[in-house]
C-alpha cells in the first residue's frame, strides 16, 4: 500500500517523459490534434506569421479565392508587424499562438513555456482583441507535461497531417503534389507564410490557387480550424 503511494506521488510530481508525438496523440486526443472528422472539409494552416515578404501575398490569393485558412503567429513577428496580424484577423481568419521567439518547447522547462505562450497570447490579444486557443508549437514538438498545461488551461494543441514541406523552397508543382497526394476528409495542411532569413516560399504561394481549385473540384469546403474542432478562436 505505502509502496503504491509512493509511486502514485512520485508520478504526480514527476510526470512520465519521454512519449513520442504519436504517443501524446493517442493519449490525449481531445487536447492534441492533428486532424478533424473525416467530413469533407479540409483547414489550410500558414505558420511563422507576419512576415512582409510573404503573408501579403497569402493573404490576397486566400481573398481572391475566398477561402478562410489559420495562421500560426509568433509573438517577436506580431510585435514587429502589427498591422500585418491585423490584416489577417480583418480579413476573417483565425489567428493561433505559433510561441514567442519559434523556441523548441520540448527543451524548455514548464515555466519557460507557459511563458512562451502567455507572452505571445497578450501580444496578440493587444492587437487583435482575443486571445487565442490554438497552440501550434514549432516543430511539432512538445512534451507531455506541457500538454496537460495546455488541456488544463483550455488551450487545444494542433500540429497536422498533410505537411507541404514548403519551408525547403520547393516548386509550385512539388508543393502542390506534397498537399494533394496527402489529402483526405478532415485533413490538416500545414504551408508556411514567413520564414528565416533567405526562406523561399514562392512555389507554396503559387501551388495555392491550384491547390485550393482541385480540392473543390473534389468536393471539398475550406473551415479554419476553430470551425473544424469546433472550439472558440479566443476568449
Ligand atoms: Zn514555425
Amino acid at each position: 500500500m505505502s509502496e503504491h503511494r509512493e509511486t502514485e506521488d512520485k508520478e504526480r510530481t514527476n510526470p512520465p517523459v519521454g512519449l513520442t508525438l504519436s504517443q501524446l496523440i493517442k493519449k490525449y486526443p481531445d487536447t492534441f490534434r492533428v486532424r478533424g472528422p473525416r467530413i469533407k472539409q479540409v483547414a489550410l494552416t500558414f505558420d511563422d506569421v507576419p512576415d512582409p515578404r510573404f503573408t501579403p501575398k497569402v493573404l490576397d490569393v486566400l481573398k481572391k479565392e475566398g477561402v478562410k485558412a489559420t495562421f500560426f503567429a509568433v509573438g517577436t513577428r506580431s510585435k514587429k508587424h502589427p498591422s500585418l496580424l491585423a490584416r489577417i484577423k480583418r480579413e476573417g481568419h483565425a489567428i493561433g499562438n505559433h510561441s514567442y521567439n519559434h523556441a523548441q518547447f520540448n527543451k524548455l522547462t514548464l515555466d519557460e513555456f507557459r511563458d512562451q505562450v502567455e507572452r505571445t497570447n497578450r501580444i496578440l490579444k493587444s492587437i487583435t482583441g482575443q486571445e487565442p486557443r490554438l497552440i501550434r508549437p514549432p516543430y511539432g514538438e512538445i512534451n507531455e507535461e506541457q500538454l496537460r498545461w495546455a488541456r488544463k488551461n483550455n488551450y487545444k494543441v494542433v500540429n497536422w497531417n498533410v505537411d507541404s514541406l514548403d519551408w525547403k523552397g520547393l516548386s509550385k508543382e512539388e508543393v502542390k503534389e506534397n498537399i494533394l497526394s496527402a489529402t483526405g476528409p478532415g485533413a490538416i495542411i500545414l504551408q508556411h507564410a514567413g520564414g528565416g532569413v533567405g526562406s523561399e516560399l514562392q512555389g507554396s504561394i503559387d501551388a495555392l490557387p491550384e491547390v485550393i481549385s482541385e480540392l473543390r473540384r473534389k468536393g471539398y469546403t475550406f473551415v479554419t480550424l476553430p470551425d473544424m474542432l469546433g472550439v472558440p478562436e479566443g476568449k
